[in-house]
């Protein structure tokens, strides 16, 4: 089943400890086009300005992206720019560049418009529900937001959660959304006004699930190097929808492997710099880290009766 994402496609300048990359691949459609498709087909909308090297996205094209949904308009590409801290674990924004991203208006090519399932990747929540507006009978829907709009657009946010299904964010996202220091009572917040389902992603530490009546963690692979945590929330995303897609099914057993498969995506995104890995990623290394995963959480114990029980 085919995914329509829309999301930023952008050139990104990023600076870790170990490096610095400049003009590279990025976006929040990139990354989520780039680990989705390695399960499922992927419908990707965004806009690029009349200077983006577009024969870089080549890779997703030939992995089965249709690319057909991406706009050129005259003027300069989105850009963004981020440092990390010496642990990676913290990202300051040095600046953002609209560019042609700023009169962005989405417009989804007809043969787009039956998609069952859609990803709205973080953009402005206006541009989400214009989405949802053009698709006709979307079957599941997920979204992506940020803080920058949960602060400066929440009334229209509020609006676009009534008609998401799946919300996925960071942790801190999740409470400045509710404003509630509990992650449980933020997610359980965030289901009331609308998702049935909240997916909060924890970086090194993870993600949990939230369900109506379930909680599941994922653990984040552990890797000794990481390289660049950019885009690490899209590709999970990408691996999370991208089962979905590819498995149809629905139940809970089935959002929990998707849990798994959005967790080792997210941990290829982060092992070189921009697009670098996932483009080079096989569907048996994709496997044999699921493999390994299973071994990761897999214990055996028989829970004994207390002894005075
Ligand atoms: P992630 O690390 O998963 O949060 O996503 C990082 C990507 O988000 C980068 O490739 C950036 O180009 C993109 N990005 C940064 N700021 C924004 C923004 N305000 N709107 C849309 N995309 C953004």
């Amino acid at each position: 089943m085919s995914i329509l994402v829309v999301g930023s496609v952008a050139l990104d300048h990023v600076e870790t400890s170990f490096g610095s990359v400049e003009e590279a691949v990025g976006g929040s459609a990139v990354f989520f086009s780039a680990a989705a498709s390695m399960l499922a087909p992927v419908q990707m909308v965004g806009v690029v300005g009349s200077d983006y090297p577009i024969e870089k996205l080549d890779f997703l094209a030939r992995r089965g992206v249709d690319l057909s949904g991406i706009e050129t308009a005259e003027g300069e590409s989105f850009r963004w720019k981020g440092r990390y801290s010496y642990d990676l674990n913290d990202r300051t924004t040095i600046w953002t560049q609209l560019g042609v991203f700023a009169h962005f208006k989405p417009s989804i090519p007809e043969h787009f418009r039956d998609a069952r399932t859609v990803f709205l990747g973080n953009i402005d929540p206006v541009l989400q529900l214009d989405v949802l507006d053009q698709v006709r009978n979307p079957e599941l829907v997920a979204a992506d937001t940020m803080n920058f709009w949960i602060d400066g657009s929440r009334d229209p946010l509020l609006k676009m959660l009534e008609r998401v299904d799946i919300l996925m964010v960071n942790d801190g996202e999740a409470r400045q959304l509710a404003d509630e220091p509990n992650l449980l009572k933020a997610a359980r917040w965030i289901q009331r006004h609308g998702p049935e389902w909240v997916v909060v992603k924890k970086g090194e530490h993870g993600a949990v699930l939230f369900g109506r009546d379930t909680v599941f963690f994922v653990p984040a692979y552990p890797l000794e190097d990481v390289f660049d945590p950019t885009g690490a929330g899209d590709a999970f995303a990408g691996g999370f929808f991208g089962y979905l897609g590819r498995s149809g099914g629905r139940s809970d057993d089935d959002f929990r492997r998707a849990m798994v498969y959005g967790s080792v995506l997210g941990s290829y995104a982060v092992e070189q710099f921009s697009v670098d890995r996932l483009k080079t990623l096989t569907a048996d290394e994709v496997n044999e880290r699921i493999r390994q995963f299973r071994d990761l959480t897999a214990f055996d114990l028989e829970v004994e009766a207390a002894p005075n029980g």
